[in-house]
């Protein structure tokens, strides 16, 4: 896969198709990469394709719209341009799409509770399995994948300019809400008033989310504020509230902002039961139509909702 990937990126770089491929590089241990910007022909090799490539990196789209992008996009990712695209963020010939259709990334802090990853010196990909050297520590991919993608119901990307690997199946449902929503109104409240008491509001979570690209975030205006800097509950709550609803019909659950956190706030199945409600509601699936317009951005005199429509 990374040859294929590097072998695209070089064309596109040396015939002047792209000025810049948004990719994954190595990070500091074998089980990180990171995002990175190849703009030189001769730089591909710095390009890597393993288990730990999670980033969503429609996340820097915005950013380098001025140039002629080309992006290694996930399903997820394929999701986010999508969403970028219908709210203008880019236009859809400054972009070259190369599709990777995903297996799922592993979720380092599963992993970490399968082996030692202090002594970890290498990984491997071996069919469904990841080998952890010293040691060929096997454990099956599918056992320690991010929750993101446990239930991720589009691995295939939607969106491309080319697809690099078979076609995949995705996930449809929403088992984790349904077993939130079990709960009483007064429970629910305590479920999620412990995960607000937990949050210092880093803003992690809004910085690596592609859906939050504003210049100026709600959360920090001074006029009007509407969130205070105190980290309080009632704050805590305004923030992760509000920027829930920003997301409705928005958020492609690629799970970056839970994985960015650095308490590990559990505050993505907030975003999922928004999402499961534009589903029922309005039978609306974020991200896999470029030409639809946005949910609440729709509106219609014939609203049912409207007095006399
Ligand atoms: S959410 Fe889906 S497309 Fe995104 S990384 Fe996970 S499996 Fe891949
Ligand atoms: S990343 Fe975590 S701690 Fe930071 S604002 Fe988001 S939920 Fe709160
Ligand atoms: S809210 Fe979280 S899961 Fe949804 S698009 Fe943003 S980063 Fe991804």
């Amino acid at each position: 896969m990374v040859d294929k990937l590097r072998k695209i990126a070089e064309s596109l770089l040396s015939e002047g198709k792209v000025d810049v491929i948004l990719a994954y590089g190595d990070g500091s241990f074998p089980f990180r990469s990171i995002p990175i910007f190849v703009e030189k022909a001769t730089d591909v090799k710095r390009m890597v394709f393993n288990p730990f490539c999670h980033h969503n990196l429609a996340k820097y789209i915005p950013q380098e719209r001025d140039k002629k992008i080309g992006i290694i996009a996930l399903g997820c990712t394929s999701r986010s341009i999508a969403i970028l695209l219908q709210e203008r963020q880019v236009e859809r010939d400054r972009l070259y799409i190369i599709g990777v259709s995903c297996p799922g990334m592993v979720d380092v802090r599963k992993l970490g509770k399968r082996v030692n990853l202090r002594r970890v010196k290498e990984i491997k990909e071996e069919g469904e399995e990841i080998v952890i050297e010293p040691g060929n520590i096997r454990v099956a991919r599918k056992e320690v994948l991010f929750k993101s993608c446990e239930l991720c119901p589009y691995p295939t990307p939607v969106l491309h300019d080319e697809l690099l690997g078979e076609e995949r199946e995705g996930f449809m449902g929403f088992p984790d809400v349904e077993e939130m929503e079990k709960l009483s109104s007064e429970e629910r409240r305590n479920y999620f008033e412990e995960r607000f008491a937990l949050c210092i509001r880093c803003f992690a979570c809004r910085l690596t989310c592609p859906s939050c690209y504003c210049r100026e975030c709600f959360a920090e205006s001074s006029m009007p504020q509407f969130v205070s800097h105190q980290v309080t509950m009632e704050d805590n709550k305004l923030f992760h509230l509000n920027r829930s609803m920003h997301l409705a019909g928005r958020c492609v659950s690629c799970g970056e902002c839970e994985r960015a956190c650095p308490l590990e706030v559990p505050m993505f199945q907030l975003h999922r039961k928004m999402e499961k409600s534009a589903y029922e509601l309005f039978q609306y699936i974020a991200g896999l139509d470029p030409s639809q317009p946005p949910l609440l951005t729709t509106y219609t005199l014939q609203d049912p909702d409207l007095e006399g429509g």
